[in-house]
């Protein structure tokens, strides 16, 4: 990965000397982010404070400015070659189904007129053939896509954007940590 991202790469450099990342607000910076993510998940470490550290930014910085992965970024995050059972695949196929659930879940068009009715089924099968075309040569992304659309039929549940942090909750703030427990402490905790 350095000698073909040479962003994250620099980001990785960065994080070793100063153990910090800065506050970028891009959609370049916030896909950097996931590759450096997909780095570090690489090389191994034994602990998971990096990757912790990263996936908190990548919540703030993506909550932020409303960023989402890209479709560039979600074929890399579900490459074949990677573990599925990584928080960033959580992570990356909960934020995508909040996004839709968000924009498609408007129940008010049951009622409304034609016109309305039309460009919102337009408008949905554009969204949804993007989504096919991610899904249709990746049969985890497409699984996981809907097992969290079923999850997340519960109202209250669909509401939480899982780009949101809630430090003073354990649950929210460690929701795409690794394992904490039997010595494993969050490196928040380490401060
Ligand atoms: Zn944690």
């Amino acid at each position: 990965m350095p000698e073909d991202d040479p962003i994250a790469f620099s980001l990785f450099i960065e994080w070793v000397y100063n153990g910090a990342l800065p506050n970028v607000q891009s959609q370049g910076y916030v896909d950097s982010l996931y590759d450096l993510y997909i780095f570090a998940e690489k090389i191994c470490m034994n602990s998971s404070d990096m990757k912790d550290y990263i996936m908190d930014k990548i919540q703030d910085v993506s909550r932020s400015h409303n960023l989402l992965p890209t479709p560039a970024t979600v074929r890399k995050v579900y490459h074949k070659d990677r573990s599925e059972d990584s928080n960033l695949n959580l992570f990356c196929v909960q934020v995508l189904v909040f996004d839709l659930t968000m924009k498609w879940g408007n129940r008010e068009v049951v009622g409304a007129d034609w016109m309305r009715r039309k460009s919102f089924m337009d408008n949905l099968k554009q969204e949804l053939g993007g989504l096919l075309e991610l899904c249709k040569d990746n049969e985890t992304l497409f699984n996981h896509f809907v097992w969290e659309l079923y999850f997340k039929n519960n109202p209250e549940e669909a509401a939480v954007d899982p780009r949101r942090r809630d430090d003073s909750r354990p649950n929210s703030r460690c929701r795409f940590h690794g394992y904490h427990g039997n010595g494993n402490v969050c490196y928040q905790d380490k401060k």
